[in-house]
């Protein structure tokens, strides 16, 4: 694993500082509070172009990693920001996916049309991650059981969820969210 320098990122959420640790080419991201506390929250949050920079309403990313730099503004903590686009299947892969859901098949049903499984994405990186900065234990905002299930070396002494906004478009996403994957919403 490689490291970037660390540079600071003003954001309308707040001043952070950003790092890239790059891993078999792939280049993830660390956005972090100046002060960390001993026990920080940290978001595990991968990446979702369609969610988290173009405003897609069709999943509820974008609204997490807002909400979640909110929080971790005020309490101190930081996103591991993971470059695995739709669940691990990438770009190209989700537009297809998405293309099935239009014609009325679930997230999990579509990956599985394709091909795929329900979810490739491996957290194993995050561990090596927070490692680097000396973090043992954590709060993890998440309301994804997995990911919790996904670190061994690392106590998760808390799970805070973030609550998702239904709106008409992610009401299925939703669904299959909590009935076919496990989440708690
Ligand atoms: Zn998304």
């Amino acid at each position: 694993m490689e490291k970037s320098k660390i540079a600071n990122l003003p954001t309308k959420f707040g001043n952070f500082k950003i790092q890239s640790f790059k891993e078999n080419d792939k280049e993830h991201l660390v956005i972090f509070t100046e002060n960390l506390p001993e026990i920080p929250i940290v978001r595990i949050h991968s990446e979702c172009l369609t969610g988290d920079a173009l405003g897609s309403l069709k999943c509820d990313c974008g609204e997490q990693l807002q909400k979640a730099m909110e929080i971790i503004n005020e309490n101190g903590g930081m996103i591991i920001y993971l470059r695995q686009e739709g669940r691990g299947i990438g770009l190209f892969n989700k537009v297809n996916a998405y293309a099935l859901q239009d014609k009325g098949f679930d997230t999990v049903e579509a990956n599985h049309q394709l091909g795929f499984e329900a979810d490739l994405r491996d957290f194993s990186i995050v561990e090596e991650i927070l490692k680097e900065f000396n973090i043992k234990k954590i709060k993890l905002l998440t309301n994804n059981p997995k990911k919790e299930f996904s670190l061994k070396n690392i106590e998760v002494v808390k799970r805070i969820p973030i609550k998702p906004t239904p709106n008409p478009y992610n009401e299925k996403y939703l669904k299959t969210k909590k009935e076919k994957l496990g989440h708690k919403l």
